[in-house]
């Protein structure tokens, strides 16, 4: 039997909904709506997209949007001052600068200058550190998104091998960080890793973070197994396509996402489910201050 399809965007308009609720139920009590700052530095085509998508949902749930939209040719100092800026801008509860960034700027600088309290990213090192201990807060969008794909399915995630195909910061690492939460045990695949085929073979989960358009084939796929796909790639038609060979592992999978329509719509609403967290946490410490 073909696997069932995770349907990524039916899950992101009910997390979208919810949060929409808790903001209207905030605002309602008196209390300002949350505010995203969305930074964008220069032009790059994809990122355009994204930044223009992240604002206009932001606002669709009655949030504030802050754009920010610098040249190019910004300076390393002038970005990270706007970032300190907004890190002391009470109406700004959320911050995110897109990336990538120019080859002038270095993107690790950029992260660490965020208020991890406003990090909604999720990729400040004490909000990585935090989820690496086990102690989440602030969690990177894209993995977490995944993650409630994962509990649509219903099913226990305790004990199942998942096996996370890529490395990066802003995916693969912080996605295997998640399973190891979920009580899964993980394996992290990469570009180094020997016999890829037998390690995804093993795995009753697979999360594919390559970057590859159907780089992971149907006889990769365990019967049953559950497979989340992050890519999104364009194909030689330039038509969407994700790092898996979708038609053939759904003939094996149990549950799988679809491209587009299944990881990509979840990342912007954890964005926003984030950013609303966020300033609940930063209302609960300014209570304590008092
Ligand atoms: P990246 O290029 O930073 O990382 C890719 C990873 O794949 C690396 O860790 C590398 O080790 C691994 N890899 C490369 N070749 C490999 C091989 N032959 N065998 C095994 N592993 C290999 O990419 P990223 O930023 O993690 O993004 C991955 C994909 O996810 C891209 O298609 C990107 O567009 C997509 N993405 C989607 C969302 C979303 O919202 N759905 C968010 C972020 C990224």
């Amino acid at each position: 039997m073909p696997a069932r399809i995770l349907d990524g965007k039916r899950v992101a308009e009910q997390v979208t909904a919810e949060v929409r609720d808790a903001v209207a139920r905030r605002v309602a009590r008196g209390m300002t709506a949350p505010g995203l700052a969305v930074v964008q530095v220069g032009e790059h085509a994809a990122s355009s997209i994204y930044v223009r998508n992240k604002r206009r949902t932001t606002e669709t749930v009655g949030m504030r949007s802050f754009a920010l939209d610098l040249p190019a040719t910004v300076g390393e100092r002038d970005l990270l001052d706007e970032i300190d800026r907004l890190g002391a801008d009470p109406s700004v509860n959320g911050i995110l600068v897109q990336l990538p960034l120019p080859p002038h700027i270095a993107r690790e600088a950029v992260i660490e200058r965020i208020d991890p309290a406003k990090d909604v990213d999720g990729f400040h090192p004490y909000n990585v550190g935090r989820l690496a201990l086990g102690m989440p807060a602030l969690r990177p969008c894209t993995p977490y998104g995944c993650m409630r794909l994962l509990a649509e399915t219903g099913e226990a995630l305790k004990g199942k091998h998942a096996v996370v195909i890529g490395r990066s910061t802003i995916v693969g690492r912080p996605m295997a960080l998640e399973l190891l939460l979920a009580h899964c045990t993980v394996t992290i695949a990469h570009s180094a890793t020997r016999d890829l085929a037998d390690v995804v073979r093993s795995g009753d989960i697979v999360v594919a973070a390559v970057g590859k358009p159907r780089f992971v084939q149907g006889d990769w796929i365990r019967e049953g197994a559950i497979v989340i796909d992050v890519g999104i790639n364009r194909n030689d038609e330039g038509k969407l396509v994700g790092d898996v060979d979708f038609d053939a592992a759904r003939e094996r999978a149990s549950y799988i996402t679809p491209v587009p329509g299944g990881v990509g719509p979840m990342t912007i609403a954890t964005l926003l489910a984030n950013t609303l967290h966020a300033a609940e946490l930063q209302q609960r410490e300014a209570l304590k201050a008092l």
